[in-house]
């Protein structure tokens, strides 16, 4: 059996939606499938604008945006199906937008959307394209079996990016979903509820996640994310010029540049898939007969093979001029960092400082407030973290030199290479950034 998940773009329209088919329909002449979706397009943004919009009380504005999102869904409709399962598909889908724009006049009523219901707004995206990709599969006798995600995708109450109960969750799958040979399942990415039954996300982009959680869980022989470029590239094709496809990396290759930064898989996806040791493929719905990229455990070794980066870094300096001989003083920053939910990204150490970087600014007042005691506290805002990722990387001993050398000029902050063999990261000032990831691109993987 073999999970595969198509990301916004592989279901933007009625065309995508048909070239997403025909690649599984390829798949179910060998074996079984199960077929993970995200929201078509960018549905997931204008649910936002939509309930953003009802937040402040702009009704006519939200409601023009979910305009705009029931005409995407309808012309696709009306492409992809005919008579009956037109007709029904059509009633089915207008249920939903039904509510939807009841729940946004409920939102301009009270002016709050809490993170409970947006979770509720943010499901529809997932249920809309799946409801549509399924009548397409009848349409075209492929006769798949939606899935509603949120009766086995169980998760904690932390809307918004909520977390996986693994025992609950795998159980359910496996009692809900019964791959065999021609068989098709469709069910939606992202999306999973709680013990109770209320809908959670698991975080935006999460749809690869939930693909990856599947295909542990059922023992999947393989776990292809299908999205709109060639494979995890060298660099991000959006911003760099001359990347290239990676053939292959290794989970962990994967999952460093997935965290810092590289967009084409959810950093989360690779764990369950390690777990049971299934290989995932990274391919291109726009270019199905191209390789792409297999993630494995063994991938050769061949030096630095891509650079990703992450902005909007924030630096935290803590200076302790009673640090010389001093025991405690990293847990207690760190407790600090732990108790607003705040992870850390990199660290380095001195004898007297301390410079962490986190992604989420969002409790940084409370944070600096509470660790004025420990130390000296400076915050830099606006920094960039650039991540070379590769495997021992630090065994070619001119590596350091020729990246030294190729960010001449560009103030280097932080520097980290000791804590992962395969990850050398780099704090720069944001500005810089795209220009020092072009440098480097060029002179190591050009
Ligand atoms: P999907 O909707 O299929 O999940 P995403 O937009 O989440 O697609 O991820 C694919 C995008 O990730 C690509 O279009 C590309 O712009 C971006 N991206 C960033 N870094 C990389 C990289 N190293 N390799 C490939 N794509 C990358
Ligand atoms: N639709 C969700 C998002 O846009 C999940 C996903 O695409 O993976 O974030
Ligand atoms: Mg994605």
């Amino acid at each position: 059996m073999t999970v595969m998940k198509f990301g916004g773009t592989s279901v933007q329209n009625a065309d995508w939606i048909n070239k997403a088919l025909d690649i599984a329909e390829k798949e179910l002449s060998l074996r079984g499938v199960v077929l993970v979706s995200s929201a078509m397009g960018k549905t997931t943004d204008r649910i936002i604008d939509a309930y953003t919009a009802a937040e402040k009380g702009q009704i006519e504005k939200a409601l023009t945006f979910l305009e705009g999102i029931k005409d995407l869904h309808f012309a696709a409709a009306r492409n992809l199906l005919t008579g009956n399962n037109l007709s029904e598909t059509m009633d089915s889908l207008d249920i939903l937008f039904g509510q939807l724009a009841s729940l946004l006049k409920g939102v301009a009523l009270l002016r709050d959307c809490t993170l409970r219901s947006r979770d509720t707004f943010l499901s529809f995206g997932e249920r809309l394209s799946t409801m549509l990709i399924a009548a397409r599969s009848r349409e075209r006798g492929l006769n798949g079996m939606l899935l509603d995600s949120r009766e086995f995708m169980i998760t904690d109450d932390k809307f918004g990016a909520a977390a996986v109960n693994f025992t609950l969750t795998d159980n359910k799958i496996r009692e809900t979903v019964k791959p065999g040979h021609g068989k098709l399942y469709i069910a939606q990415g992202f999306i999973g509820a709680t013990e109770e039954g209320a809908t959670t996300t698991l975080g935006r982009g999460g749809s690869d996640y939930s693909a990856s959680i599947i295909g542990a869980a059922l023992d999947a022989r393989e776990i292809q994310i299908w999205t709109d470029v060639d494979g995890i590239m060298s660099s991000d094709p959006r911003y760099v010029k001359g990347v290239k496809t990676i053939p292959s990396v290794t989970y962990r290759e994967a999952g460093e540049l997935a965290y810092f930064g590289a967009k084409v898989v959810h950093p989360a996806t690779i764990q369950p898939a390690v777990t049971k040791n299934i290989p995932v493929k990274v391919l291109n719905t726009g270019n199905p007969s191209f390789p792409g990229t297999l993630i494995t455990s063994d991938a050769p070794v061949t030096g630095l093979k891509a650079i990703a980066n992450k902005k909007e870094i924030t630096v935290i300096n803590v200076e302790s001029t009673r640090m010389l001989n001093a025991y405690g003083f990293l847990n207690r920053i760190f407790c600090v960092f732990d108790k607003y939910g705040t992870s850390v990204d990199l660290v380095t150490t001195s004898e007297v400082t301390v410079s962490v970087t986190i992604e989420d600014a969002s409790h940084i007042a409370e944070i600096e407030r509470e660790l004025q005691p420990i130390g000296k506290v400076s915050v830099e805002k606006n920094k960039s973290i650039i991540c070379l990722v590769g495997q021992e990387l630090w065994k070619d001993g001119g590596f350091l030199a020729r990246v030294f050398k190729t960010c001449e000029g560009v103030p280097l902050r932080m520097i980290s290479l000791g804590s992962s063999d395969i990850n050398l990261s780099l704090v720069v000032p944001q500005e810089k950034t795209d220009e020092v990831v072009q440098k480097l691109h060029d002179q190591f993987l050009g």
